[in-house]
């Protein structure tokens, strides 16, 4: 079996021998470019030589680069935990020419090291090409000089803003180095969902995307104009972790040897027992890598910027650790493990390790501080939503259209509402043709409540029947969480938007994106006005001593019951 270490040393032995220079990773943090937010790609260090602005003593170089895509024009945060191949932080093995070959040798290149009998020897029949829907140049290389038959090579247009979609006109950012480009997808096997490129099922994980080959031909402007490079050059990008999971036979590029280490560490630190199913080992897996290199690169935990986006992924990888029982400080403990698997290939991890772990555990303490708290109001808000939600499905007592349920194991009853001194009631009464035979008046917040320790098997079972009524009813017709709370969340208990996106999602519920803009929008008004003499206001989440106080608990559930009834 090849290892992931392996790979990256034979990638860049292959191209070594064609020609290439070795050149290191650059930083993750991009050097002189407002522009970017991250590394996102192994070009960014040679934009320069492609504009022709830089010169280099070499017209072909190779590198392996650390990428993170965590924001900006590439961000995979979302993805991370939900598909085979994203991950926040990841590898990004290339080879460019600065002006030197073009569209014939970059594929020949990418063909040779991926079928070579000594490089990769995989099977041809398991790959697939895709081009620029008007590149005839790069079609007919691939047709008439690979061979590839054509039901494998793809035309695809210019998907501009694609999350997925496959899009092959390639562009680093809004602006700067950018062009055509072929793409080579690799067949993971019909058992597992998903279609070729361009089809109805192309998000799936069966075809994944494993190598980009970019044609960079032209340079776009701040008005959109795509001027001409000096010389047209390549720059190519072959993912590392789902290049190991071809070479490892496996699917998913959480299976591959180095995540397979760091998975079991963060099985053994948050106590839980190991297994590919749990979807928030592989998301703290994926956040210690971009936490601990983006830390070793210089960027620290702060409110805005590149700081912003660090803390988000920490407190993400917290929340993921609670949700797995971990109250404690956990995620920097598992940069050692980090440091045995990756250390070696950046040194840099190594000599940072101490410095990582102590801006890891200081910030994931102090966001210990509130996250319960916030946890908390998310329930309770959750909770009101449910009942209002409930409540709004319920038609009177005494209609003559009754809501007719039954429970799991064939109980049937009807339900409806009713309002007794201000407190909403839901009543249950037998079917004639049922088995229950006595009506049950239930506080409504009590089917949205946890079960109470009096209810009796029947009880529960009815409660039960109405939550997976009103559940069916939330996936129809999404829940949406109102700005107002998405906002106090953040201003009050530090989560960040994303955050609370993550944890809606889990439940199939919505933010209110807009209400939270409008909050934030007001709060940077308030804050402007308080300021106005200072030259630079900070805005954003003060950290662990902002203290709410502005509601009691039961304020705050009135509050949120108030505003849905409003809507
Ligand atoms: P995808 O369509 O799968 O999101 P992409 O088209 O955005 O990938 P490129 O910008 O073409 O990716 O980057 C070149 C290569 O880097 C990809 O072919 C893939 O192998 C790898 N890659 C891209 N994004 C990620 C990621 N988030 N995690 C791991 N590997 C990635
Ligand atoms: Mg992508
Ligand atoms: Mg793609
Ligand atoms: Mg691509």
């Amino acid at each position: 079996m090849m290892t992931t270490s392996e790979l990256r040393q034979k990638f860049l032995e292959y191209f070594q021998q064609h020609g290439h220079q070795i050149v290191r990773s650059s930083s993750l943090v991009p050097h002189d470019d407002p522009t970017l937010l991250f590394t996102n790609a192994g070009m960014n260090q040679f934009k320069d030589v492609f504009l022709g602005f830089d010169k280099r003593p070499y017209s072909r170089a190779t590198t392996a680069q650390k990428c993170v895509r965590a924001g900006g024009k590439h961000n995979d945060l979302e993805n991370v935990g939900y598909t085979a191949r994203h991950h926040t932080f990841f590898e990004m093995m290339g080879n460019f020419s600065f002006g030197d070959y073009f569209k014939r040798d970059a594929i020949h290149f990418a063909w040779g090291f991926l079928t070579g009998k000594e490089w990769l020897n995989l099977p041809k029949e398991k790959l697939l090409a895709t081009v620029y829907a008007e590149d005839d140049e790069a079609y007919n290389i691939w047709l008439n000089e690979i061979g590839m038959p054509a039901d494998r090579i793809v035309r695809i247009g210019d998907n501009k803003g694609a999350k997925y979609a496959s899009d092959n006109f390639w562009q680093m950012g809004d602006t700067g180095p950018c062009g055509p480009c072929s793409e080579i997808f690799y067949d993971h096997g019909e058992e597992i969902w998903g279609g070729i490129p361009g089809s109805p099922e192309e998000d799936g994980d069966r075809w994944i995307e494993i190598w980009n080959c970019v044609f960079m031909q032209y340079n776009r402007d701040e008005q959109g104009n795509m001027n001409p490079l000096p010389k047209p050059s390549v720059d190519t990008g072959m993912g590392l972790e789902r290049m190991a999971a071809v070479m490892q036979g496996v699917h998913s590029n959480y299976e591959i040897d180095l995540f397979q280490g760091l998975l079991k560490a963060v099985a053994r630190e948050t106590g839980t027992e190991f297994s590919m199913d749990v979807p928030s080992l592989k998301v703290i897996a994926d956040h210690i890598r971009s936490c601990s290199f983006l830390i070793a690169d210089g960027v620290m935990p702060s409110n805005e910027g590149r700081g912003y986006v660090l803390r988000r992924i920490i407190r993400r990888a917290v929340r993921h650790g609670y949700k797995l029982g971990q109250k404690n400080a956990f995620f920097y403990k598992l940069v050692p493990d980090l440091v045995k698997e990756m250390g070696d290939a950046y040194p840099e991890l190594k000599e940072k390790q101490t410095q990582i772990m102590e801006t890891l555990r200081g910030e994931e303490t102090r966001f210990g501080q509130t996250l319960e708290t916030g946890l908390e109001l998310f329930g309770k808000v959750l909770d009101g939503m449910k009942f209002l939600k409930l409540e709004s499905l319920l038609p009177a007592e005494g209609s003559a259209e009754p809501l007719r349920l039954q429970t799991a194991d064939g109980l049937k009853f009807t339900a409806a509402s009713r309002n007794s001194g201000g407190v909403k009631h839901v009543v249950i009464a037998p079917q004639a043709e049922g088995r229950l035979n006595e009506t049950v008046v239930f506080d409504l917040q009590d089917v949205v409540a946890d079960a109470k320790p009096e209810m009796d098997a029947e009880a529960l079972a009815v409660k039960a029947a109405l939550e997976a009524y009103l559940q069916a009813n939330i996936a129809n017709s999404k829940l949406i969480i109102p700005g107002e709370h998405v906002f106090k969340l953040y201003d009050t208990y530090g989560f960040p938007y994303d955050l609370t996106a993550d944890m809606a999602r889990e439940l199939g519920i919505d933010l209110d994106e807009e209400g939270f803009e409008r909050e934030m929008e007001a709060q940077r008004a308030r804050a402007r006005a308080a300021q106005s003499f200072k030259a630079d206001t900070q805005l954003a989440y003060e950290g662990q001593d902002t203290e709410f106080k502005g509601y009691t608990e039961r304020q705050t559930e009135a509050k949120i019951i108030a505003l849905y009834q409003g809507s």
